[in-house]
């Protein structure tokens, strides 16, 4: 349960003052709906109001209180026309102009002949200084009213910068100060506020060097969330540890028999992770290890022998995969060769209903399938094994702790699981997705791959773009068009995909397919089963493509607005084609108005192929300040931690966490206790739940 002092952390913030249900919604949005997640939502910046000038003086563009009399008020006729004040000190005068204005509040706020306060941004108009909507209004009596610094945060429509602040500001007075986790001697070394402190000081900064990653509060705040998650895995890890495998040794003959049908040898670095795999399967302790490749390197085939040696040791086997499309294709390329080896293989997905179902899990609990490929149908209450000894997660980080225990829950003793994904992750960044954990790299691409020509090209060439793919098409090859990303709209991403079908289709005749987010599963799987068989030659598509598909007879691939995507994602699209023996291009349309960071990205792809290089420069890209986009990576959100400038810290907090666990495995100690507080504060209290139950 969620210790006590965490409650207020944890309240909804409609408590807090100024939040009503619509501002609540805002928030919601941006931020999150609990008191913990206003303090954790970082201002990006400062307006300072320090600036004091004359209204003579007063720079343009700048923000500047000034001291002024009010001398008139100019109500408008006219809705079009502004309402204006005209102020004056004793340099020159001052125009306030306010549209939609309400006169009898402005003449309270501002009454003819009285001193006020006026702090705004200043703007030169006809010869004349004025500001538009001042933000603050204060007579002299009040100055303490007026901030002389102020955050600046991230914002939605509906919401202003001023509720958001009185609200944060609120949340904080609203939460007591938590038992301290931090290490001591790494609080005396680093001179480190307490959390809450931090929290404060971020705040209620005195000047920009707070706001900075650098700054102690901020390193504080990173280090707290970075030893939260490096404390959660290890957690995981020390459990599955001590948990006693089975020690799996098969005899070779299935494995045999699959490499005998392959139509290749496996590659160095293949038989490398498949040695790793099968030493920890035939270990007495649980495996726990990560298969990381890019895609194309052949993690598949890897998979199926690692599960072919399970099998020979009289084990069941599980495979589960993220999507519908994923577990389909795992099962075309897996059934054929393990069935020519003697392996039953199934497939159990969401659509598997009533009969289909029962003719799966009936010779499951029977112990007649070896292999069960599937997707988070796999991990229902219902299944049973007859006796799983092996499970494989892909693209592991698109499931939760959570999951990843339901599916050991279905064996009897330790379970051995891998991982595998597709994302290069830099190596500090391995660290914080998965602590610990013991990874196989698969570097080298199976022989004979072309590299795949990659070209930038402008958009507004894209009717000669489409008249090449029409070209090559029409002598037999095969397309991907991705379409442009639309900030934070799935809805308007599928409109521009709509289009572009619409126009493709007027070009190229029936041939043209459209698959989307948005489409029903069946839907969906229909149209990529078609272009996969090759009865359609182009696919347009969002970004749902994505992950894993597999059609090596695709050749070329479009990406449209290509400056809107991110490092990793352009990367795995690209990875769609170059799959097969025939020559593959990339095309990445971009605007002309496109930004140092987007450019500088194009040009890496353009000149390397190498995932693990592309992941390092796209967080180098990423740097100063820009949180990860962890959405698409799909690495875990940090919030508070800035890769660039906190990286050092992701070490320190892995060290500390393995020591804590090795100290303190139950987190029973004063430090272990003020542990459980950050591990819920920063919900990573799955870890906790692990520990409780045993
Ligand atoms: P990943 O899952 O890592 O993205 P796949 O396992 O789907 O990659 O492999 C991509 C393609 O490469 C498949 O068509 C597979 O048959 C082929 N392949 C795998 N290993 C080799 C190899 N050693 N030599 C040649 N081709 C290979
Ligand atoms: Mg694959």
């Amino acid at each position: 349960m969620r210790p006590e002092a965490l409650f207020d952390y944890f309240a909804d913030i409609e408590r807090l003052p100024g939040i009503g249900k619509r501002n609540r919604l805002a928030i919601e949005k941006l931020a999150g709906t609990r008191t913990r997640d206003l303090l954790f939502h970082l201002p990006t910046g400062l307006i300072d109001r320090r600036y004091r000038p004359t209204a003579a003086v007063a720079a343009p563009g700048s923000v500047a209180t000034l001291e002024v009399i009010v001398e008139e008020h100019r109500p408008s006729q006219n809705r079009r026309v502004p309402y204006r004040v005209v102020c004056r000190d004793a340099s020159a005068e001052l125009t306030l102009v306010f549209f939609n204005a309400r006169a009898d509040y402005l003449r309270k706020q501002l009454p003819e002949g009285e001193v006020r306060l006026i702090s705004g941004k200043v703007e030169h108009y006809l010869n004349q200084v004025q500001m538009t909507h001042p933000d603050y209004i204060v007579a002299p009596e009040n100055a303490a009213e007026l901030p002389s610094v102020e955050t600046v945060y991230p914002l939605t429509a509906g919401l202003s910068g001023k509720i958001l602040r009185k609200a944060i500001h609120a949340a904080i007075e609203s939460v007591p100060e938590l038992p301290e986790w931090q290490d001591p001697s790494v609080m005396a070394r680093e001179a480190w506020p307490t959390m809450l402190e931090a929290v404060h000081a971020i705040h209620h900064p005195e000047g920009p060097e707070v706001l900075a990653p650098g700054s102690k509060p901020r390193r504080r705040l990173a280090a707290d969330e970075l030893l939260a998650s490096q404390l959660a895995l290890a957690i995981v890890r020390d459990r599955t540890r001590k948990k006693r495998g089975r020690p799996l040794k098969g005899s070779g003959h299935i494995r045999e028999r699959i490499l005998a049908a392959l139509p290749y040898s496996l590659t160095g670095d293949q038989k490398t992770a498949l040695a790793e795999i099968v030493t920890d399967l035939q270990s007495d302790r649980a495996m726990l290890r990560l298969m990381q490749g890019d895609v194309g390197s052949g993690k598949t085939v890897v998979a199926l022998l690692a599960m072919a040696a399970a099998v020979e040791a009289g084990v069941q086997c599980a495979l589960l995969a993220p999507t519908e499309i994923l577990a389909n294709q795992h099962l075309a390329t897996i059934q054929p060769l393990a069935e020519a080896a003697g392996l039953k293989v199934a497939l159990l997905t969401g659509r598997s209903k009533g009969k289909a179902r029962k003719t799966v899990l009936e010779p499951l609990v029977a112990g007649e399938i070896d292999i069960l490929i599937g997707t988070h149908a796999l991990i229902q209450g219902d299944v049973e094994f007859k006796d799983l000894g092996f499970a494989i997660i892909d693209e592991q980080h698109r499931f939760g702790v959570q999951q990843r225990l339901a599916l050991a829950a279905k064996a009897s003793a330790g379970i051995d699981v891998l991982g595998m994904t597709a994302t290069p992750i830099p190596r500090t960044l391995t660290l914080t997705s998965y602590g610990d954990l013991d990874v196989s790299r698969i570097m080298e691409k199976p022989p004979g791959r072309l590299p795949v020509d990659t070209r930038v090209v402008a958009l507004d060439r894209i009717a000669d773009v489409a008249a090449g793919v029409h070209r090559a098409v029409q002598g037999g090859a095969r397309a991907y068009w991705v379409c442009p990303l639309v900030e934070e709209s799935e809805q308007l991403d599928i409109a521009a995909a709509e289009e572009r079908f619409a126009s493709l289709k007027g070009m190229f005749g029936p041939r043209v397919g459209l698959v989307h987010g948005k489409m029903k599963g069946p839907e969906k799987d229909d149209v990529m089963g078609r272009f996969q068989r090759g009865e359609l030659s182009v696919l347009v598509s969002t970004t749902v493509i994505e992950v894993g598909v597999n059609v090596p007879e695709a050749t070329i691939m479009v990406i449209e607005h290509a400056e809107r995507f991110g490092l990793a994602q352009l990367h795995q699209l690209r990875g769609r084609v170059g799959r097969g023996s025939d020559k593959s291009s990339c095309i990445l349309l971009r605007t002309n108005e496109i930004g140092d960071v987007a450019r500088a990205r194009l040009k890496i792809m353009r000149e390397s192929e190498d995932g693990f290089l592309i992941a390092e420069e796209d967080l180098r890209l990423r740097g100063g300040g820009e949180i990860l986009g962890t959405k698409q990576s799909g690495l875990p959100e940090f919030r508070l931690v800035d890769f660039a400038e906190h990286a050092s810290l992701i070490e320190l907090a892995r060290d500390d966490a393995r020591l804590i666990i090795n100290k303190d495995p139950n987190l029973e100690t004063g430090r272990g206790k003020a542990l459980r507080h950050l591990l819920y504060l920063f919900e990573r209290d799955e870890g906790v739940r692990l520990m409780q139950s045993g």
